[in-house]
């Protein structure tokens, strides 16, 4: 086979694809696509369908051939890939920024949207509006130098960025713990330690080898006796690429967090803006910061007096003064004594294909689709899954792969992201591809992988935002999915999903216990639902603290001060944070949602849509969570229509009037 990144069948050669393809392949696609755009830009009297089209067409092909190889960097991700994925990052860059400073293109597009005579539909018109806004966020009316500048800025972003995610994860990977005695592991699940055995004995070692991925973090923080155990996990966790005794220096973000806020200011300033976070705006759904800010008070008006209390009742509990590193233990404890139910004692009623299982059911009950499991499609590791997506016909309408167990060399955290794009342009039609990627505990010993039902939430989230890519009708793919859509809006479908895992309706489809079989007992179903707002106060302050945190560095920002970001953190926390964080906490160095991943200036959009999805949620409430009408108005207005219209106006149409806080305040048992 030529090179298996430019053989675009249905699916990406997963079986096949080297380091060595990758380098090759973007630079001729890239080379194709310089040409072709200088023969679209030979017409004398281009239009939507001789230029735009075509356009379309080329930035799908491009994201196909990149696709895999961006995912392959996360999830198996080696030397070889990574100096690969390294070195074209910067060339795909200066070609976007060369396509969005062309003034010849924008020109062009600009005389298509302003011909009178052009006839276009709703969907061609936003995709031509989105289209000169990125031209001028591009920097295309710039002069040359300003233009030069601007291009060099983004390609040394990009590379920085993607450093600060190798940094967390390198440290990540080279930090172990050795636990000699069994009792130091007091208090820790079974099937931790199990694994930490089994680690131990692979690598030669006596006793117990702990891993600093999620799950054994979680594990330890919440379960872990051992004060001191549970406060060295915490201090590796809130260190993770930060300077101090826990990693090595050569892995501190902190010189990259300056760098990184610095050139994001600049760039915001070339092309107009007062500060990142003004530029941000420019594509989102909240119209100024001064709207974020007052949004995020709002909540911590609610939420701060609440999570004070709920600390104040944890302590009292615990009977003495709680540091950082006893929360989580502490918190599991009252929900135990409180709701007589341990997250632990959930896992063997959650095994991993129950209950997917039962999450496809439910998007098969909203949307009328079937999910199938599809063997033989060549994956990146072992533990990787294919579904095709069905259909009312019975057609294959799309699919999804499933990478769901943490290992090393894997990303931490949960994530959607698009393998294919959908595309239905004159002949030429693809079915939307996901990849759903998380971190749960692999199966061990023969037992299959059991989750808490915190893990279940990821699972549904991250499959709304599957659903979301995967039930788009929109055309063009730069308008489809959640392609387009302001990010702010973009955790709607995954976090209006989350909802049907507290149905006690959905939680009967879900759980079966793994060796008996046996359903979730009521007395059991009836005490996890009555957690759903255990405090909700702390977690939801915490989510502020990131979010003032993250808007504030991008809207402070002056060259001669510097990022200040521990001044801004510490004044944030005054504000609204209920824990005491030792001084040591370094949760900025390892904020790769801000610093590599699309959420800067914009973490508050978790908060801005969970309202969203909450007030959404509540119009299914109000004629039963399966109500066809209802699914078929969400997928109308909302979930199929990806970027194409407007997001409050899409809302609006739904719900008959603008989002209220209200439904999300009394979801977290926080009363307005
Ligand atoms: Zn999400």
């Amino acid at each position: 086979m030529q090179n298996p990144l430019l053989d675009l069948g249905r699916l990406p050669h997963f079986d096949c694809i080297e380091a060595a393809h990758v380098a090759p392949a973007v630079l001729e696609t890239l080379a194709e696509n310089r040409a072709a755009l200088a023969r679209l830009l030979e017409q004398p009297a281009p239009a939507f369908a001789s230029l735009i089209e075509p356009m379309e067409q080329m930035q799908h092909r491009l994201m196909r051939v990149w696709s895999p190889v961006s995912h392959l960097n996360a999830v198996a991700n080696n030397e070889a890939m990574r100096v690969a994925y390294n070195t074209c990052l910067p060339l795909l860059t200066e070609y976007s920024t060369e396509i969005g400073q062309n003034e010849v293109l924008y020109r062009a597009y600009r005389s298509i949207a302003e011909d009178p005579a052009t006839l276009l539909d709703a969907t061609q018109r936003r995709l031509l509006e989105h289209a000169l806004r990125d031209f001028r966020l591009a920097g295309v009316g710039l002069p040359e130098d300003s233009k030069a500048r601007y291009k060099a800025i983004m390609q040394e972003l990009v590379t920085l960025q993607a450093r600060f995610e190798e940094n967390v994860l390198d440290c990540m990977n080279a930090w172990t713990k050795v636990v000699a005695a069994a009792d130091e592991l007091a208090g820790v699940p079974p099937h931790v330690i199990a694994r930490a055995r089994e680690s131990a004995a692979a690598r030669g070692i006596d006793g117990w080898l702990l891993t600093l991925d999620q799950p054994n973090y979680v594990a330890v923080i919440t379960h872990a006796d051992s004060e001191s155990l549970r406060r060295e996990f915490y201090e590796a966790w809130q260190t993770r690429a930060a300077p101090g005794s826990h990693h090595d220096a050569r892995w501190d973000n902190t010189a990259l967090i300056e760098a990184i806020v610095k050139l994001r200011h600049e760039a915001a300033g070339l092309i107009g803006y007062r500060s990142f976070a003004a530029l941000s705006l420019a594509t989102k759904m909240a119209k100024s910061g001064e709207e974020v800010l007052a949004f995020l008070s709002e909540l911590a008006e609610h939420c701060v007096p609440v999570a004070r209390r709920e600390f104040a009742e944890l302590a009292g509990f615990a009977g003495r003064p709680l540091n950082a590193w006893d929360i989580a233990y502490y918190s599991e404890r009252l929900q135990q004594q409180r709701h007589h139910i341990a997250d632990e004692e959930l896992r063997p009623y959650f095994p991993l294909p129950r209950v997917l299982a039962g999450l496809f059911r439910v998007a098969e009950r909203l949307y009328g689709i079937r999910i199938r499991e599809r063997a033989g499609i060549p994956v990146w590791h072992a533990d990787a899954r294919y579904f095709d997506v069905l259909d009312g016909t019975g057609q294959v309408a799309g699919g999804f792969y499933l990478d769901a167990f943490a290992r090393p060399n894997k990303r931490s955290g949960a994530w959607m992201d698009e393998c294919v794009g959908h595309k239905r342009i004159g002949g030429a039609i693809a079915a939307p591809v996901a990849y759903l990627v998380c971190n749960f505990s692999p199966p061990i010993g023969g037992r299959p992988s059991l989750l808490t039902h915190d893990e279940v939430l990821t699972l549904f989230h991250e499959f709304g935002h599957g659903l979301h890519h995967l039930l788009t009708t929109v055309p063009y793919p730069s308008l489809a999915g959640i392609n387009g859509v302001p990010w702010d809006a973009v955790e709607l479908p995954s976090q209006f999903m989350e909802n049907y895992a507290w149905s006690p309706e959905v939680l009967g489809w879900i759980s079966g216990h793994f060796e008996t079989g046996a359903a979730l007992p009521e007395e059991k179903l009836r005490r996890l639902l009555g957690t759903r707002a255990f405090l909700a106060g702390l977690q939801s302050v915490r989510q502020l603290e990131f979010a003032l945190f993250d808007f504030r560095l991008h809207s402070e920002f002056e060259p001669g001060r510097g990022a200040r970001a521990a001044e801004i953190i510490a004044e944030v926390r005054a504000r609204v944070a209920v824990v005491p964080h030792p001084p040591l906490n370094r949760f900025a160095n390892s904020f790769t949602h801000i610093f590599s991943g699309g959420y800067a200036a914009g973490y508050y959009s978790y908060k801005w849509a969970e309202v969203l999805a909450a007030d959404v949620f509540a119009a299914f409430e109000e004629s039963g969570i399966f109500t066809a009408e209802v699914a078929r108005r969400f997928l109308g207005s909302i979930l199929s229509r990806g970027g194409s219209r407007d997001a409050l106006e899409a809302f609006v149409e739904f719900r008959g009037r603008k989002p209220d806080i209200r439904p999300l305040l009394r979801q977290n048992g926080i009363a307005a």
